[in-house]
């Protein structure tokens, strides 16, 4: 079904009876070309474009829990394509052009809201180093732009501009950044790919690969055996454990991460901010709950839950940015699994076991990445060569030591 103002009124007038379920609750069947693990954002786009961009017809992604139920349902929905090192602007960039087709491509409404992100700077050695990441931005042809605190003042007025250890001054401002609504991604994907035939099949989880003379060629599932010629593995928090049983150890760690949102209020944040001396983040929901984040949790973890040190932490961050948010009730707070990657930088590559890829190590930042991490897998997948704007995600950059260490943090995840 094909949805349209015109279906929309249709569907008011006759009592809301014609909808159909936006995606179909398939059976796992014996074989496949392809079968993606993870029915996350990212799993979920790769069937998409492999259906849509690259033609392969017999997919099915296979979900241990339901359709939204991890990160991409879990984010805080923040999407950008700020950075500053040559391996990954192309990529987020190429990203940040599909999300801005992605409704018209989905016939789905994602709100996609480009109501643009602004990162703060507190020192002049930070504005310093903002100005580079916005010139790199510009070389590379993404928007970017650098506000005195004047600038940022007329934004956002209610900022603690003359806190005396953080003072504000100036930030980086990417127009086209925002928020897209999380679980409205994993719809929209679900939907578009179950139309182009792709099988989705939930409460299913992959146990075990089976591997014949080095190649793949199954998955154990908890609903029997799955024959397959190529397996695309996108299970982010839980990587780690899933390419154990190929007998892969990866460069990455699990670690929770906590996300926070208030009572609803009257608008008053324009877009996203992030506060540049302490990690906080924070937008406003459409329906006006302050959406807000910080750290991950410093402990090694696969519960989706975390601990009360990193809500201080948090909640003082946002009281250092904007004393407001004191008055403000929280609603709600929950975590999810991060992949974090020895340099924050994403893996998109084959692995030494014949047919089996590998998507992770998206750290803080896999949201923004799900339409381009999506294609460039079904790119992988399909023709075996990394897409051009992911070449730098190889997992042998780890061995060979060309590192995309983007915030220049080294190997400790806990302060990526
Ligand atoms: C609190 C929080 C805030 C965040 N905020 C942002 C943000 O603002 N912007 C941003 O860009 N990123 C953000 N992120 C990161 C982003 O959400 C993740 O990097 C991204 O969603 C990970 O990819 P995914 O959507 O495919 O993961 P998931 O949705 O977690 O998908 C992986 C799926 O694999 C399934 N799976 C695992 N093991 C198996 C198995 N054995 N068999 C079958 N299925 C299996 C899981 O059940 C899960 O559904 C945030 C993350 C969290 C937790």
């Amino acid at each position: 079904m094909r949805y349209s103002a015109l279906r929309l009124l249709k569907e008011g007038l006759t009592g809301h009876r014609g909808w159909t379920p936006a995606w179909r609750d398939a059976d796992p069947k014996a074989h496949y070309d392809v079968v993606i693990v993870g029915g996350g954002g990212h799993g979920l786009a790769t069937a998409h474009y492999l259906a849509t961009v690259y033609g392969v017809r017999r997919i099915a992604v296979l979900e241990k829990g339901w359709i939204g139920g991890g990160n991409v349902g879990r984010n805080t929905t923040i999407v950008r394509s700020n950075y500053l090192l040559d391996g990954n602007i192309p990529f987020y960039e190429f990203s940040m052009k599909l999300w801005e087709g992605l409704e018209q491509d989905l016939n789905y409404n994602a709100m996609v809201s480009q109501r643009g992100v602004l990162n703060l700077c507190h020192t002049d050695a930070q504005r310093d180093a903002y100005r580079r990441r916005g010139n790199a931005m510009r070389l590379h042809g993404v928007d970017a732009e650098l506000l005195d605190a004047d600038g940022v003042r007329a934004l956002a007025p209610f900022l603690d501009f003359e806190n005396a250890r953080f003072p504000i001054k100036g930030g980086l401002l990417q127009r086209r950044g925002g928020t897209v609504r999380h679980d409205a991604v994993a719809w929209g994907y679900a939907r578009s790919a179950d139309r182009h035939g792709v099988d989705i099949v939930q409460n299913c989880e992959v146990t075990r690969f089976r591997i014949e003379g080095g190649r793949v060629t199954g998955v154990e599932t908890t609903r029997g055996f799955v024959a397959c010629g190529k397996v695309g593995v996108a299970v982010a928090g839980n990587s780690g454990r899933v390419m154990a049983m190929a007998g892969l150890r990866l460069p990455i760690e699990s670690h929770v991460l906590q996300a926070f949102v208030s009572e609803g209020l009257k608008p008053v944040l324009p877009g996203v901010i992030t506060f540049g001396a302490g990690h906080f983040y924070v937008s406003q929901s459409d329906k006006g709950g302050l959406v807000f984040g910080g750290d991950i949790d410093g402990y090694n973890s696969y519960a989706q839950r975390g601990n009360l040190p990193v809500v201080e932490d948090v909640a003082e961050g946002g009281m250092a940015l904007m004393p407001l948010i004191g008055r403000a009730r929280l609603l709600r707070m929950w975590g999810g699994v991060m992949d974090m990657s020895m340099d924050g930088s994403p893996i998109i590559d084959v692995t030494p076991v014949e047919g089996l890829c590998f998507n992770g190590g998206w750290c803080y930042g896999g949201f923004k990445a799900t339409p381009a991490s999506g294609y460039a897998f079904a790119h992988l997948l399909a023709t075996g060569a990394p897409h051009p704007t992911a070449t730098a995600y190889r997992l042998d950059r780890f061995r060979h030591g060309r590192m995309i260490d983007e915030k220049g943090a080294g190997a400790q995840p806990n302060l990526h």
